[in-house]
This record gives C-alpha cells, sequence and structure tokens, in this order.
C-alpha cells in the first residue's frame, strides 16, 4: 500500500525536496506548497503511523516537542495573532501537523482554516518563493 507521505519521505531523504525548513531526529518540518496564511508550514512523522497513540510515551513527547519548536518559531518569525494546529489525516493517515498562522487583519480569522481551503492554491508559491521564507524561519530556529 504506497503512501504519499512516505513517497514524500523518501525525496526528503534524497535531499531533493526543496521546501524543507527544518529535519528533527523524528519529524521534518516542511514550509507549505501555498501561503495563504504567511509561514504556514507541516511537520511531517518519520516513519509511517496512523496515530500518534501507535508511538512510545517517549517518541510521542519528543515529536511534541518539535510541533512546540516550530510553532515557536513561527510565533517569532511572522507575528501572527493566533496559531492554528491541526492533525487530521482523513487524506493521507501519516501522521502530519498543520501549522497555521492567523493574522488580526484576516477578517475570517475566527473562521477554522480549512474553509478557506478552495483559495490555497491562489497562493501556491515557487521554490524560488519559497526560500526568503524558508531562511527567515530557520534564522529563528533555535
Ligand atoms: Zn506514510
Amino acid at each position: 500500500m504506497s503512501c504519499a507521505l512516505c513517497d514524500r519521505e523518501k525525496l526528503l531523504a534524497s535531499g531533493k525536496y526543496p521546501y524543507l525548513i527544518h529535519e528533527f531526529e523524528n519529524s521534518w518540518w516542511l514550509l507549505g506548497e501555498h501561503q495563504y496564511y504567511a509561514g504556514y508550514s507541516v511537520l511531517l512523522l518519520k516513519g509511517h503511523a496512523r496515530e500518534m497513540t501507535e508511538l512510545s510515551a517517549q517518541r510521542s513527547t519528543a515529536v511534541f516537542a518539535e510541533l512546540l519548536k516550530a510553532h515557536k518559531t513561527i510565533e517569532a518569525a511572522f507575528k501572527p495573532h493566533k496559531m492554528n494546529l491541526c492533525s487530521l489525516g482523513n487524506v493521507v493517515d501519516h501522521v502530519h501537523w498543520h501549522l497555521f498562522p492567523r493574522y488580526a487583519d484576516d477578517p475570517k480569522r475566527e473562521n477554522p482554516p480549512w474553509l478557506q481551503m478552495q483559495e490555497f492554491a491562489t497562493k501556491n508559491i515557487t521554490v524560488s518563493q519559497a526560500l526568503p521564507t524558508i531562511a527567515r524561519l530557520k534564522s529563528f530556529l533555535e
């Protein structure tokens, strides 16, 4: 059975995925291929698991620490009004977290980000457009 995110991991391991922000011990932190919300990114678990509960207590704690590190870095770099973190996996059941920075000037900021998902592709970015954002996030990563 194939998994799109396991395939993504193979690309990451080969060094050929251009949207990588940072490789943590247990996860990969990737810039979103759209920037509908500036700084939107995804934390992808290393190795296939369907649920966080499949991980050992030690490993799930480590993944949460990496998630918080990415969260804090986005806050420092982009100063959002609020962060929305979502782990769904209904389309691809490989644990991953969406990190959506939400901004004070967004008139729809009280809505879940998914209500705008039809518009996400209007803010797709090229690799060259991604590089300054990746560099900015890296510079704030502690
Ligand atoms: Zn997978």
